[in-house]
């Protein structure tokens, strides 16, 4: 049998946040009861004449610049004509030879979502045009729903080149554009609330060939997950057809998440012929070379040049970085507390280990962390210069997160400075010594390791309160005596 290699091209729609729709000034907005943030613009009233909405283009030039796209100088509108209740117009208002952007790319690299590395390359974008989303439709029984509130609302379309050639690499791509995405202020991202959705495209070849298979096109992907998911069911889908002497036929397939498999939904002799042709009622978008310039200008940090920067000022690991700047709340987050901090390295350890955890565990995240930066950098310096051992610093840092009261109060309050005084410290190490014979022997018959035992005493009878370094020292001096 021959061996097959996966060719994997992503179309991704996102919707810009923005304060009102794209040609109209309907609130732009998830989660109202239905229709009631419409208009005649929006609903598709004849007669009625679209105004564009400067932030929403704004957004997306921001999104290509951030993707390394070239940005055109001029481009338009146009209309997609089609006969579905999603869109009373029948026609949908989007960019077709012209869009904003053209030729991008988005790097991947790292480790995947099933824990193999990631080759590290970039996946080519092919451009990344603006249309106006298109209202939601909801099936109850024989009956169907139609809520225009998203109806308008400016969404971006985001098409990747066919470089991905594996659920991980695909998982990646999605995960970094996210991120670029949100980094920029774009959008949230927020799957569930359709602000983000995914189309796949997806075809065999024999490994060594240059020539693509035939693609299908999944659609119905809910999540990141799904998408991988999705991706590893299809691929095996394809092989088996191939492998048993058939072929691929040209379809879009949805898929159900539930069963775990993709089914049929249109062939090829279904396609749509859309028709396009320019929209009569806007002209032309025009940006000069110093309009460009301004946009560039105003771009955030990209989520790659944050990571390198977090690796050489915090001198953190890159793979500390990548978890700490997988959401920018969290990047933020901790780079307020480590820049306030003398011991940065401590400071993303306890990010990682603690507060993620406790944060996951209330169901809450760093943007609204109850927890404040500057306390934690605090309490890590605390840490650091000796004042609290690490084991304190855990109780600390509990009572923090609950209370976001200062460490050095709750320290304070509870009597938890640590005792590096040596005469303090002695007492509690002879009477370890004198209390446990029989482990004495076994140090002395050249168990060392014993000595973490004698260790454990002391800092239970310190109530946890004893430098552990000065503990070790004493308790081999006196060991070895
Ligand atoms: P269509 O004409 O069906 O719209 P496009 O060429 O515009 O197809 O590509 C749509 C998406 O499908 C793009 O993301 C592209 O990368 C991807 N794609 C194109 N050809 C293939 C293929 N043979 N296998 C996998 N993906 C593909
Ligand atoms: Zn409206
Ligand atoms: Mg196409």
């Amino acid at each position: 049998m021959p061996s097959y290699e996966a060719v994997i091209g992503l179309e991704v729609h996102v919707q810009a946040r923005t304060e009102s729709k794209m040609f109209c000034s309907c609130a732009n907005r998830f989660g109202a009861e239905p229709n009631t943030l419409v208009c005649p613009v929006c609903m598709g009233y004849p007669g009625v004449l679209p105004t564009p909405n400067r932030e929403a283009i704004r957004k997306i030039v921001t999104a290509g610049l951030m993707c390394s796209c070239d940005i055109q100088k001029k481009s338009k509108f146009d209309r997609k004509s089609y006969f579905y209740p999603d869109m009373p117009k029948n026609y949908q208002l989007t960019q077709y030879d012209m869009p904003f952007c053209l030729n991008g790319k988005v790097h991947i690299s790292g480790v995947g979502f099933s824990g193999e590395p990631l080759p590290d390359k970039d996946i080519r974008l092919t451009r990344i045009h603006m249309e106006e989303d298109v209202a939601k439709l909801t099936h109850f029984g024989t009956h169907s729903g139609v809520d225009f509130n998203r109806a308008g609302v400016p969404l971006m379309e985001i098409v990747s080149e066919p470089d991905m050639r594996s659920p991980d690499e695909a998982y990646a791509y999605l995960t970094s554009l996210k991120q670029i995405i949100q980094y920029a202020d774009i959008s949230d991202c927020d799957m569930e609330k359709g602000q983000m959705r995914c189309d796949v495209n997806i075809s065999l070849r024999e490994r060594g060939a240059e020539k693509f298979g035939t693609k299908v096109e999944l659609k119905n992907l809910n999540s990141f997950r799904a998408v991988h998911r999705a991706i590893s069911y299809e691929i095996q889908r394809q092989i088996l057809v191939l492998n048993d002497g058939g072929v691929i036929e040209q379809e879009t397939r949805g898929w159900n998440d539930d069963s775990g498999e993709s089914y049929t939904m249109r062939g090829k002799e279904n396609a749509h012929d859309y028709r396009y042709f320019p929209e009569p009622d806007l002209l032309p978008v025009i940006f000069t070379d110093e309009d460009i310039e301004n946009f560039k200008r105003n771009l955030p940090e990209l989520p790659e040049a944050r990571r390198a920067r977090f690796v050489k000022d915090f001198e953190i690991t890159p793979y500390d970085a990548q978890v700490l700047t997988q959401e920018k709340p969290c990047a933020e987050y901790f780079e307020a507390a480590a820049s306030k901090s003398k011991a940065p390295k401590l400071v993303a350890n306890w990010i990682i280990a603690e507060l993620m955890r406790e944060l996951a565990e209330s169901g809450k995240d760093f943007t609204n962390c109850p927890l404040s930066p500057e306390n934690l950098a605090e309490m890590v310096d605390l840490i650091h210069n000796g004042t609290i051992n690490g084991k304190i610093g855990k109780t600390v840092f509990a009572e923090m997160y609950a209370t976001n009261k200062k460490p050095a109060d709750i320290i304070k309050e509870k009597g938890l400075v640590q005792v590096s005084d040596e005469g303090a410290i002695l007492k509690f190490v002879e009477e370890a010594i004198a209390a446990n014979p029989t482990q004495v022997q076994q140090y002395k018959d050249g168990r060392k390791n014993v000595v973490q035992f004698f260790v454990g005493q002391v800092m239970k009878a310190s109530r946890g309160k004893a430098n552990p370094q000065t503990v070790l020292k004493l308790l081999t001096e006196k060991l070895d005596a």
